[in-house]
């Protein structure tokens, strides 16, 4: 880190206010909430409480700006991305400082997330300029069918604490570039980093009223009335499925666009003939990286019979000599959980799959306060019965179970309401190829534990979600296709 940034400067520096046509302000109320630090259970400092007034403020505000902003050249909605890009990666280091400051990851997690959440800043600053209409023949020859790409109209977004900086960048990037103003609401554990976004894209030449920022710590409450209000043409939501269906459900009032990106329960699969060394490497990041706490976390590993023994030893090794601590502290590999609920929920699912019968290879006990950290666990011989088999962990928790029979393995693989990534290792092109086509998840990977890419479309089947974001088809979640049906004698 630069000696030169301090925690209190960049806390300092950072807006506390709601973002609301260009301007930072209080609430109307006047009320605040305090952010915490996880990694001490202190309190960073207090940021505006919006209420439901302050949110039809900001849809008044997205709303008026809506009609120019559509209307701003692509290539200007593009510069301004790129400025924002080149921005977020000169800043880096104060970014990632309060990024890990209020969610609690290791600064080096914290830079790749600002890497990968600039990313998507410079993709769609490349897609603005290529949304492109269509023209055909009537197959008749006698009319033409004429197909425009326009703005959907203003958006909310709703993201959550994990990724606090690339959740809200994989949305505002695309919806700039397609024209959308917004409305942003950032989950309540990690409103600074979206605070500290929204001043840099001011700063990269956004105009006012197209972001806005909406801080609350009652976030049903307040976009309920978003949702109802016929100015809203759009919802794009991150966060646990069972959020998603309370948003879906109301979105159906207004018949609301949505896409969303929830919860995931990744198998890992380990087969036979895998590179074992690859395969806990792979591991390693699929498992551990935002310490568990990824929709895209590996979940649930499934080792060939053959290969078990070897990739759990391997496992185990690296789990247990990773550094555990305060997420500021360089060389610290794990840091805390967001908070005590997750410490204990993820304590509690540990606790369940014991009491069923697994083992406990390394960690599997709660470190005591201060700070909501768990340590780096394995566990062999889960049972399917367990609640660990079944939920979504959230925490740095790799359950085992070994299998003989692939078919056997992949029905298990897919016997869950989620279905957003798994992980296929084998060194075998036609069992690979196999795997991922009967995987019931929209991602997966192969030979790799990161599927992450601005590049390439993110999202879920089944439960986990509708729609995708980043890659070519990103920026379609912020387009209408009209046609025009177009005569000619
Ligand atoms: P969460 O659903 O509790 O909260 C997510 C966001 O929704 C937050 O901003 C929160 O304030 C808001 N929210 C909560 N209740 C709401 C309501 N009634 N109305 C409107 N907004 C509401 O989830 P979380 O605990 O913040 O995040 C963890 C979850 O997010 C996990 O399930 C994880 O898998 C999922 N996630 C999914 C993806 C993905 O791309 N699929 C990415 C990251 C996280």
């Amino acid at each position: 880190m630069s000696n030169t940034i301090t925690e209190a400067a960049v806390l300092n520096k950072t807006e506390k206010g709601l973002l609301i046509g260009g301007r930072f302000r209080a609430a109307a109320a006047g009320r605040t909430f305090a952010v915490e630090n996880p990694a001490t259970g202190t309190t960073l400092c207090e940021v505006a409480d919006g209420s439901a007034e302050d949110a039809l403020d900001a849809l008044g505000a997205a709303s008026a700006a809506q009609s120019s902003w559509a209307a701003t050249p692509p290539r200007e909605r593009a510069e301004i991305l790129r400025r924002a890009y080149q921005l977020l990666t000169e800043r880096t280091e104060e970014i990632a400082l309060l990024i890990t400051l209020e969610m609690g990851k290791s600064l080096a997690e914290s830079r790749a997330e600002v890497a990968y959440g600039a990313e998507f800043f410079r993709w769609f600053s490349e897609e603005a300029v290529r949304i492109r209409g269509d023209w055909t023949v009537n197959p008749g020859g006698s009319g033409r069918i004429v197909l425009m790409r326009q703005p959907v109209g203003p958006c909310l977004l709703i993201t959550p604490w994990n990724v606090p900086l690339a959740m809200p960048t994989r949305k505002i990037g695309p919806a700039i570039a397609a024209g959308c103003t917004m409305i942003l609401k950032p989950a309540e554990q990690t409103p600074l980093t979206a605070l500290m976004l929204a001043g840099i894209l001011a700063e990269a030449g956004l105009p006012d009223g197209v972001l806005n920022v909406v801080t609350t710590s009652s976030p049903g409450p307040v976009t309920e009335p978003l949702i109802h209000d016929e100015r809203l043409r759009k919802l794009s939501f991150t966060g646990s499925t069972e959020v998603g269906r309370i948003l879906i459900a109301s979105s159906a009032d207004k018949v609301l666009r949505t896409s969303m990106e929830l919860g995931g329960n990744g198998p890992f699969i380990v087969c036979a003939d895998a590179d074992i060394d690859a395969a806990v490497d792979g591991a390693m990041i699929a498992k551990m990286r935002n310490i568990g706490q990824a929709c895209i976390a590996a979940n649930r590993f499934y080792l060939h019979a053959d290969v078990a023994e070897e990739f759990t030893d391997k496992l185990t090794d690296r789990m247990s000599g990773m550094a555990v601590g305060s997420g500021v502290d360089e060389g610290v590999e794990v840091g805390p959980l967001i908070d005590a609920g997750q410490r204990d929920k993820v304590a509690a699912l540990v606790d369940d799959a014991v009491r069923r019968g697994a083992h406990i290879r390394t960690g599997g006990k709660a470190a005591s306060g201060p700070g909501y950290f768990y340590p780096p666990t394995v566990l062999t011989d889960v049972p399917s019965s367990s609640r660990l088999a079944r939920e979504e962990i959230f925490g740095p928790v790799a359950p085992i179970s070994t299998f003989t029979d692939e078919q056997e393995m992949l029905r298990a693989a897919n016997d869950t309401e989620s279905g957003l990534v798994s992980y296929v290792y084998t060194r075998d092109l036609d069992r690979a190829i196999r795997l991922a086509e009967n995987l019931e998840t929209g991602m997966v990977g192969i030979n790799q534990g990161l599927v992450s890419n601005p590049a390439a479309p993110f999202g879920g089947m089944k439960q986990s979600g509708l729609g995708r974001e980043g890659g070519s088809v990103g920026i379609d979640e912020y387009l209408e296709v009209k046609y025009v049906a177009v005569g000619v004698a």
